[in-house]
């Protein structure tokens, strides 16, 4: 068979199809009524209908039944635009389902827009029951376009040929490959680079948030689910930070330790002096910690520190031994907090306790009482 011989023999299978399949679509379904202005796409085309008329069809509500574009053929560009008329209530007959044939033609590279009139006429074969009013003859105007394409056909990046649709001579683009941030694409054909770099095309597989492809990128971490970034893998860190407070020298260091829970030995630990002073973790993974601050002189505190998504800030405040209620002294208001606790009127509870528990034998007695008192007497110092 040759090619024209074969085109018509597929074309014409497809419009028996199509006429069954219409038919079934139009007793399914008869409220399908194409509209001015409808906007159909086949291939790379886009089809707008922009006028239907008819001869000699008088008292028809609905002239187009369908419309369907189909059977795009990418080595030709041809295209069928298939439809059915449709008869008036009352006549459940079914008119012709045919099809015309687009043939666009014009260059691949460039845009394409044209204008069709498609315009068929019918004998009274078609219609037996309706034969005063035939023959009859319908019209369809409509607009096809489309983008530039690319053309079609056997050539490659190394050698010409014909385009199949359009008929000119062109050379294909380079094709394959994989641009990275730092390398164009290679040809799988010719195997020269070729196109652009992809700037998002980074490699993260080294974990450290760097592009390993040396473009100099730093993952931004902004796909932050759990503990690693999810783009380049890296831990996530937080910083802890804030001011700590605390008495007496200026020059006494405090040490904060931060650790979890039974794992002190592992502690990060910083250092800072001053009585009001400015601290911070800079490389903290998320979880959940105990922040320990200790200095000379001080009852030892800890806080209990939740690091998740973002920076945490704490401000921590540490007492001398002895000063309850935190004001840098020992007055009467802390060793009657002391004698309040001893004799069950008042509990002290928490870092108050600590600060009391000046044995720090993890009670508080009358013996710490009678140490505050001597502190306030000058007679023995705490510190
Ligand atoms: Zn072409
Ligand atoms: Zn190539
Ligand atoms: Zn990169
Ligand atoms: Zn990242």
């Amino acid at each position: 068979m040759n090619k024209i011989t074969k085109l018509i023999s597929i074309l014409l299978s497809i419009a028996m199809l199509m006429t069954i399949s219409l038919v079934f679509a139009s007793a399914a379904s008869s409220s399908y009524n194409p509209a001015i202005g409808d906007v159909y796409t086949t291939g790379p085309y886009t089809v707008t209908l922009n006028d239907v008329s008819s001869d000699k069809i008088p008292d028809v509500i609905n002239i187009l039944d369908h419309i369907i574009l189909r059977n795009y053929d990418k080595k030709t560009g041809i295209f069928a635009i298939a439809y059915q008329l449709k008869g008036t209530p009352g006549f459940q007959n079914v008119w012709p389902s045919d099809y015309f044939l687009i043939t666009p033609s014009a260059s691949c590279s460039e845009e394409y827009k044209e204008d069709f009139v498609l315009e068929k006429q019918y004998d009274s074969t078609v219609d037996p029951k309706f034969t005063h009013y035939l023959p009859y003859k319908i019209r369809f105007s409509i607009t096809v376009s489309r983008p530039a394409i690319e053309h079609n056909g056997d050539a490659t990046c190394e050698n010409a040929g014909t385009c199949t649709v359009c008929g000119e001579t062109y050379t294909a683009t380079c094709k394959g490959g994989t641009a990275t941030c730092v390398k164009k694409a290679v040809c799988d054909v010719c195997g020269k680079e070729y196109g652009e770099f992809d700037a998002d095309n980074h490699n993260w597989s080294n974990l450290n948030g760097i592009c390993a492809n040396g473009c100099g990128t730093e993952c931004t971490h902004t796909n932050q689910t759990g503990k690693a970034c999810g783009i380049c893998g890296q831990k996530l860190y937080k910083t802890l930070s804030g001011t700590v407070t605390s008495f007496g020298s200026e020059t006494d260091e405090v040490t904060l330790l931060l650790y979890q829970a039974g794992d002190r030995e592992n502690a990060y630990e910083t250092t800072v002096t001053g009585n009001s002073a400015e601290y911070a973790f800079e490389r903290i993974e998320e979880g959940e910690y105990i922040l320990e601050v200790l200095k000379d002189n001080h009852a030892t505190r800890f806080y209990e520190v939740t690091v998740g998504e973002v920076n945490v800030t704490v401000d921590a405040k540490i007492h001398l031994i002895g000063d309850i209620d935190g004001d840098g002294t020992i007055t009467v208001t802390d060793y009657s907090k002391t004698l309040k606790h001893v004799k069950k009127t008042t509990q002290l509870e928490g870092y108050e306790m600590q600060c009391a528990d000046i044995d720090g034998n993890g009670k508080i007695t009358i013996a710490d009482y009678s140490k505050s008192l001597r502190h306030v007497k000058k007679t023995a110092f705490l510190w």
